[in-house]
C-alpha cells in the first residue's frame, strides 16, 4: 500500500474482498465488518477526501451522491420505512480510523441515543 493510499481505495480497487451492497459510477457501499447495528454498510466516494468537510468544500455534488447512495442502500436492505442513521466519523475523538470519508449506514433494530 502507498503511503497515501487508504485500506477503503484498495477495497473498492478489489484488492482486499468486501461484502459489496451497491455502486455507481462515484460511490461504493459495503458492510463493516464489525458492525453496530442489524445494518451496517458503509458508503464511500470513490474519489479520496479525507472527511466529511474536505469532501463538503471541494465536491458538494458528491457528497449529494453519497447521501443519495445511503438512502438507496436503507432501500436495499428494507429500511428506508423503518428508518435508519447516518454517522460521518471526524479525527481522533468521533473514532474516526481510516482517513478516506465514509458514511455509516445504520438501522434494522431502534438504535441508541448518541454517546459514549
Ligand atoms: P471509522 O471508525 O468511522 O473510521 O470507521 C471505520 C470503519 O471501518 C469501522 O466501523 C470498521 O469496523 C470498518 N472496517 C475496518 N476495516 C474494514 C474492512 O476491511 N472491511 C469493512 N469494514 C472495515
Amino acid at each position: 500500500m502507498s503511503e497515501d493510499e487508504t485500506l477503503f481505495e484498495r477495497i473498492i480497487a478489489g484488492e482486499i474482498p468486501a461484502d459489496v451492497v451497491y455502486q455507481d459510477d462515484t460511490t461504493f457501499a459495503f458492510r463493516d465488518i464489525r458492525p453496530q447495528a442489524k445494518v451496517h454498510v458503509l458508503v464511500v466516494p470513490k474519489k479520496r477526501y479525507r472527511n466529511l468537510g474536505e469532501l463538503a468544500a471541494g465536491d458538494p455534488q458528491l457528497l449529494a451522491d453519497v447521501a443519495l447512495t445511503a438512502r438507496k442502500v436503507a432501500e436495499l436492505e428494507g429500511v428506508l420505512e423503518s428508518g435508519y442513521r447516518v454517522v460521518f466519523n471526524t479525527d481522533s475523538d468521533a473514532g474516526q480510523t481510516v482517513f478516506h470519508v465514509h458514511a455509516h449506514v445504520l438501522g434494522g433494530e431502534p438504535l441508541g441515543l448518541f454517546g459514549a
